[in-house]
């Protein structure tokens, strides 16, 4: 549905429609009913980019099965868990503040955008299984992971997840399994959210339209949106924005013109994905299992064999590969987006990570000439009697690596998510994907605490925040919290249908 609305001098203008957008000008709107809130929107629709089901894996992250979260063993052999703990506990916030959504009328079905599918981590060889075992140790000693189950019996992983082990030569195999993991679709509770929002008193959605200018005068944004069917100008002025423009928010960032986002670049990798929708293969399988990554991959491009449900229908998902490309956005991007967003002040720090880089160019040089025949000896480390016949390849997602200057170095890669925000806060922004849009909800919370303190602090602010999120203040992590959280989720869990 393409929306066409307008506010005159919103309070707030939210840049894009996924599901950073999505959550933050919910979670304002019921934090403070009488803000005006506008959403502009280049596409017709809402949450066709990243957020879209097709453009990433749906992976609702929580630190279970994703191994990139866990790098490395201690000396003593130990796993250190931290990160998947709080990854964990920063998911729940965003089921939570969902369920909160549902119970209280705003959106429905919740089976529209989130399923119960476990999830697995799968090793091979040796040393992996030892590293497995050391994980599985760490972590199922926390709250969080008191469920999970590890093997390394052929027979009982096969029960898991039977393409696993069908064809498997004799080498070592472990897995870890926990039930409670989930399949999300972002771009279905995105649009379920922003439904809402339209029609709310002093909301309006602008779908169709780019924003082209962004500059900041006396103590207002002014911003420009270019309508893509008639080429006609709309201006908007407004106190507050939110650069929620996935791939797009550097060129905007750039054009906002602040100092915090001098120096920033950014580097676009695609994606793309074995899809599998011979009904007989997808039957067999109900999880969404990560492996090792590949030497030299970016942790987002860990591969996993993953259960989708989209629009209602199963289907199996491998990948992610990477694939060449120049532009921010899938959908209404320009292959000129990367050379444009290369500055002066930028310059030196993306020679750089060329120059520093070399394993991960050696690695997208080889992503980018891959054939079928390449893609399917990868699946077949997971699913060994995969045949080339039942897969088609299909484009995902484009991820664009955060780039910037720290302290001392040149440059250095972002691949988790950064926030930017100016020094009157006036202005904030996302870059980066991952883990992205699971803890989006964790994410827009710390960007109301930093630039809406008023709405936080008051007693009914913090009233509205413990419904909508009740875990926002206090640190589930803590052992003495477990019965708490329990509490919570199981409620949580039963409405969004989870249990
Ligand atoms: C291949 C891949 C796999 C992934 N897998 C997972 C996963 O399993 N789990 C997970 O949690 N995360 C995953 N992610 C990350 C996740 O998809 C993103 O973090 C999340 O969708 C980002 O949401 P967003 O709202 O910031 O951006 P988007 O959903 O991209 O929304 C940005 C919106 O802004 C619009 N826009 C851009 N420029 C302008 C402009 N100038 N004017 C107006 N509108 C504009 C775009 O059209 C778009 O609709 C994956 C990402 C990729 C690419």
């Amino acid at each position: 549905m393409n929306h066409t609305t307008f506010l005159v001098d919103p309070d707030i203008v939210l840049i894009g429609s996924g599901i950073m957008s999505a959550n933050l000008a919910v979670l304002l709107k019921r934090l403070e009913p009488n803000l005006r809130i506008q959403i502009i929107e280049v596409t017709d629709t809402l949450a066709q980019e990243s957020s879209y089901g097709w453009n990433n894996a749906g992976t609702g992250h929580a630190g279970i099965c994703e191994l990139s979260y866990t790098p490395n063993r201690e000396a003593d052999g130990s796993v250190n868990v931290s990160k998947v703990v709080e990854i964990f506990a920063q998911f729940d916030e965003s089921k939570q503040f969902w369920a909160s959504a549902v119970e209280e009328g705003l959106i429905d079905s919740p089976k529209e955008f989130i399923r119960p599918v476990p999830h697995m981590s799968f090793v091979h060889g040796q040393e992996q299984v030892d590293f497995l075992r050391a994980r599985f140790e760490g972590m199922s000693q926390h709250h969080f992971f008191r469920t999970m189950e590890y093997s390394t019996d052929r027979e009982k992983i096969g029960q898991w997840a039977p393409l696993l082990t069908a064809g498997r030569g004799s080498e070592p195999i472990a897995a870890t399994r926990m039930e409670q993991g989930t399949d999300v679709n972002f771009g279905a509770v995105s649009r379920k959210l922003l439904e809402w929002l339209s029609k709310q008193e002093g909301c309006g959605i602008a779908t169709g339209h780019r924003v082209v200018g962004l500059i900041k005068r006396q103590d207002r944004w002014e911003l420009s949106a270019r309508n893509l069917a008639t080429g006609e100008i709309h201006n908007i002025r407004t106190k507050f924005v939110f650069v929620g423009a996935g791939g797009g928010s550097l060129t905007l960032l750039q054009k906002s013109g602040i100092p915090e986002a001098k120096g920033l670049g950014g580097f676009p990798i695609g994606g793309q994905w074995l899809v599998c929708d011979n009904p007989d293969i997808v039957r067999q399988h109900q999880a969404k299992i990560y492996g090792q990554a590949l030497d030299a991959a970016p942790t987002m491009a860990v591969p996993h064999l993953d259960t989708r449900i989209l629009d209602g229908k199963k289907t199996l998902l491998f990948g992610p590969f990477a694939a060449w490309t120049t532009k921010f956005l899938h959908e209404k991007g320009s292959y000129l987006d990367l050379p444009l967003s290369v500055k002066p002040d930028n310059l030196a720090t993306l020679i750089k990570i060329g120059l520093t880089n070399l394993d991960l160019v050696r690695y997208l040089i080889q992503q980018g000439t891959q054939s079928m025949a390449d893609r399917m000896s990868v699946l077949r480390v997971f699913y060994p009697a995969a045949e080339a016949k039942d897969w088609r390849l299909v484009d995902a997602g484009i991820r664009v690596q955060a780039i910037k200057k720290t302290d001392g170095e040149a440059g250095i890669v972002h691949y988790g998510t950064e926030v930017i925000t100016n020094a009157d806060r006036t202005i904030s922004a996302l870059l980066g994907a991952s883990p992205g849009a699971s803890v989006s909800v964790h994410i827009v919370l710390q960007i109301v605490k930093l630039c809406f303190p008023q709405l936080t602090e008051t007693p009914e602010g913090k009233e509205r925040l413990d419904r909508m999120i009740p875990s926002w203040n206090f640190d589930a992590r803590l052992p003495g919290e477990a019965e708490r959280v329990e509490s919570i989720r199981t409620k949580v869990d039963m409405i969004l249908e989870l249990d």
